[in-house]
């Protein structure tokens, strides 16, 4: 049985103030929901922040990005021991506005994952196709080619990556995956990592979907099979509507 997974992306928003206040508003909406794994990833300068107010509740930290070497000249970058250091359980990698806007390749997104696991970091990895790839019926291929680079000579002895399926079309457009797409594209996810780890740990891994999601359509996606949970941008910037979204996706 997996555990339904809801987690935040704040990308480049919010100050420190606003972190702790969101903080203080937050988890007492969500105290009683242990049966969801609630994951905020925020910006950097907001770890501590969060690392702080945080303990006491089951809420989780993760981080937006990290660099694969441990530590050295590498300006601007951050390493897994830091993530680690700042609270991070989990650390998304190869979200699209990365790949995108920061041409992140395929090969930096696999050593990435590699540094996160070889540091006990959760790696949520995302995958997904832009608008054209999907309009031309090749999003399948696109996503298959994500898994099997961003995963090339990863070995899993357990459950310990989480895949994010974030169609890019969908990504901060208001426009949403319909459930039956997204249960699709996450059931074809699950058979490639059945090839590359076998039925059994692909079927314990959790598998998320991302692209506008909010409190009207979480329901719609929780409720089918191979979607463990969501990956919020924009509707988790809001206290109220983000425990909203915590709570209809456990309730399903
Ligand atoms: C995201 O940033 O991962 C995301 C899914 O954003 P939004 O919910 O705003 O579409």
């Amino acid at each position: 049985m997996r555990k339904p997974i809801i987690a935040a992306n704040w990308k480049m928003h919010k100050s420190m103030n606003e972190a702790r206040d969101y903080a203080r508003a937050f988890l007492p909406l969500v105290v009683d929901e242990t049966e969801v794994e609630i994951i905020i990833c925020p910006a950097y300068t907001d770890l501590a922040v969060l690392q702080a107010e945080l303990p006491g509740s089951s809420v989780q930290l993760g981080a937006q990005n990290l660099f694969w070497e441990a530590s050295g000249a590498y300006t601007g970058e951050i390493s897994a021991l830091m993530l680690l250091d700042s609270g991070c359980k989990y650390v998304i990698i190869g979200h699209s506005e990365r790949r995108h806007m920061m041409g992140e390749s395929d090969a930096n997104i696999n050593r990435k994952i590699k540094a996160a696991l070889d540091n006990s970091l959760l790696p949520i990895f995302c995958v997904g196709e832009t608008l054209p790839e999907r309009q031309n019926n090749r999003a399948r291929e696109v996503v298959k080619e994500q898994i099997k680079k961003g995963l090339h000579e990863i070995s899993l002895a357990s459950a310990g990556i989480v895949i994010a399926y974030e169609p890019v079309w969908a990504i901060g457009t208001g426009i949403n995956a319909s459930a039956d797409d997204a249960q699709e594209m996450i059931e074809f996810i699950r058979a490639q990592l059945t090839i590359l780890y076998g039925e059994q740990l692909a079927q314990s891994i959790g598998i998320l979907y991302g692209g506008s999601v909010k409190a009207q359509n979480i329901a719609d996606f929780m409720a089918k099979k191979d979607i463990d949970g969501a990956l919020v941008g924009g509707a988790s910037l809001n206290p109220n509507e983000f425990a909203g979204i915590v709570r209809l996706g456990r309730d399903v």
